[in-house]
């Protein structure tokens, strides 16, 4: 395996497209990745778990972590706060393991600006419709939710162009093979 060693990666898209899919398969396959765990004020979705899903904050707690500096980068996110941990990452950066972050599009401008060397993708959908069609099929968000998330997925696929790279999320393993081959990961 030839996992790059310390380099930070983003990935971004909007909700439903798969990212949370598709980096599943990576970590599967390069365990040696470590992928960043998020705060939130988003309630627990099914089978989610505190502290590997996410860590569930209320807002004050994570309203706190944002006055701390603790967060590497937040945004707000269909009426949820949403935000990477800074500590985590830049210790496990510092001792050489290929960190990922899978985050939305505002996150992911911070960190442009904040980790210049990062390597950013952008997953898009083959189509809206598809893209409504997933977030519907994961049957998790309330109609309004969804709603909402249809509405932020226009802005953010309209961020595409700003990203080191793109690809489309079609099937599944093709993805995931070109992005191995971006990352200069082993297949
Ligand atoms: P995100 O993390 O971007 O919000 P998810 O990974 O939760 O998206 O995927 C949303 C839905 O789309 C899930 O039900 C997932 O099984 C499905 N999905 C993901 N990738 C694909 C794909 N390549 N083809 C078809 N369905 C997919
Ligand atoms: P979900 O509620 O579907 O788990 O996530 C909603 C959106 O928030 C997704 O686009 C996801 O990538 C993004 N997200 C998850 N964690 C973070 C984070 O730490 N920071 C930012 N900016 N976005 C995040």
């Amino acid at each position: 395996m030839t996992d790059s060693a310390g380099r930070l990666t983003v990935i971004t898209g909007p909700s439903g497209v798969g990212k949370g899919t598709l980096v599943a398969q990576l970590l599967q396959r390069h365990p040696l990745i470590w992928l960043s765990v998020s705060a939130t004020t988003r309630s627990p979705r099914p089978g989610e778990q505190e502290g590997s899903s996410y860590f569930f904050l209320d807002r004050p707690s994570f309203e706190r972590q944002v006055a701390e500096g603790g967060l590497l980068e937040w945004a707000e996110f269909a009426g949820n706060l949403y935000g990477t941990p800074r500590q985590p990452v830049e210790r496990q950066l510092a001792a050489g393991r290929p960190v990922l972050l899978e985050i939305e599009l505002e996150g992911a401008r911070q960190v442009r600006h904040s980790f210049p060397a990062a390597f950013q993708v952008f997953l898009e959908p083959p189509s809206f419709e598809e893209l409504e069609r997933r977030i519907r099929g994961r049957g998790t968000d309330s109609e309004e939710a969804i709603a909402r998330r249809l509405e932020r997925a226009r802005v953010e696929l309209a961020a595409a162009s700003e990203f080191d790279a793109r690809l489309v999320n079609g099937d599944l393993l093709q993805a995931l093979a070109q992005l191995e081959q971006l990352m200069g990961l082993a297949a």
